[in-house]
């Protein structure tokens, strides 16, 4: 049972996946205990003296390595999803260490319904919901893009190296100038939509882990309802969902690190930080400034953090006591947010 929200704008939820057939080969220890019923996650560090107290974290929900892709949709990300097709804004990020299951959780595997992600969850409902309503018209539009070195690049256009701009206008806020935007009429016409996307994602890097672990991918969706109201008028009201998978959360910047990497990682590392200081802003409530502009990432997200809008953070962290600094550092950065 998830706990009281303590926060209605923000939820923040931890999921940690299951030991890899090579950490289980490799005589991984598990140091991650979970109790789902009071959201709570114990981390015990590797080789600690007995008396050495545990780390323990509480969030909205925390989910074992047995979780199911529908368990963490319908607790974590289906209200959100609600609220989007009310005209509301919400954008779901997943964030944590390479390799502990954020594009799992985003994407997951397409074609099998038990594996399916967020993102591919989020069609199904979406298109649901708009066939069971009558009086109202409905326009789906999607983007998908990339942010890497904080060049935003859209992954719907064949000429996906270009790079665009940020712009500002007083009626749309903050928006990315000549994005493609993608008009879908059903689950599967939105689905292909993002298997473009995927594809062009990995054109051109021989490694296409390598390069997603650096960059951060979003899809937006943006549902656009019309209804006529009393006074015989149409009434639009438009909600804008963005699904986030973030670089990887690693402390990239070990001694070595020169060059093109060095530069990779400090942008990665300023991104991610003022995502969390936005967050922790929000949170707060107290702060008169919430540093948006910080990052290419945070000013994009501006309208959709924040004000009426809902935010849902996937942290994702491994069993094993081998990556004991990250899932500490992954968990420290969720529980500022919450
Ligand atoms: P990331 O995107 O954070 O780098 P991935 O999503 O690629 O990590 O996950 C790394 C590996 O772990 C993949 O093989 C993935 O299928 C597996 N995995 C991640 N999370 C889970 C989970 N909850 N259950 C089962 N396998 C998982
Ligand atoms: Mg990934």
């Amino acid at each position: 049972m998830p706990k009281a929200k303590h926060c209605e704008a923000v939820r923040v939820v931890v999921r940690c996946r299951p030991f890899s057939r090579r950490e289980e080969t490799a005589d991984c220890e598990n140091i991650m205990h979970i109790d789902d019923r009071l959201g709570q996650i114990t981390l015990k560090k590797p080789k600690a003296p007995p008396d050495e107290p545990m780390k323990v974290f509480t969030f909205d929900s925390v989910y074992g390595w047995d979780s199911k892709q529908g368990d963490i949709y319908d607790d974590a990300v289906r209200p959100l999803v609600d609220s989007v097709l009310q005209g509301f804004n919400g954008t779901i990020f997943a964030y944590g260490q390479t390799g502990t299951g954020k594009t799992h959780t985003m994407q997951g595997v397409s074609n099998d319904p038990e594996m399916r992600g967020v993102i591919p969850n989020s069609f199904q409902h979406i298109f649901t919901q708009i066939s069971r309503t009558q009086n109202q018209k409905y326009l789906v539009r999607s983007s998908y893009l990339e942010i890497y070195q904080e060049e935003i690049r859209d992954l719907l256009c064949r000429d996906n190296n270009r790079k665009l701009e940020l712009k500002e206008n007083p009626d749309f806020g903050v928006y990315v100038k000549d994005l493609s935007s993608v008009v879908t009429k059903n689950a599967t016409e939105i689905e292909h939509v993002m298997n473009l996307g995927n594809q062009s994602r990995s054109v051109g890097f021989t490694n296409m882990n390598e390069r997603s672990s650096r960059s951060h991918a979003i899809f937006l969706i943006t549902v656009e309802c019309s209804e006529a109201g009393p006074d015989g008028e149409d009434h639009i009201r438009v909600g804008k969902l963005n699904m986030v998978d973030l670089a990887g959360s690693e402390r990239q910047s070990k001694s070595g690190a020169k060059g093109l990497r060095l530069k990779e990682a400090a942008k990665i590392n300023l991104s991610l930080s003022a995502l969390g200081n936005v967050i922790s802003a929000l949170v707060d409530g107290k702060s008169t400034h919430v540093p948006y502009r910080d990052s290419k990432l945070t000013r994009l997200l501006q309208d959709s953090l924040g004000g009426n809008a809902k935010t849902v953070m996937i942290a994702t962290v491994g069993p094993s006591h081998k990556n004991f600094d990250e899932s500490l550092a992954t968990l420290r950065y969720a529980n500022r947010a919450k």
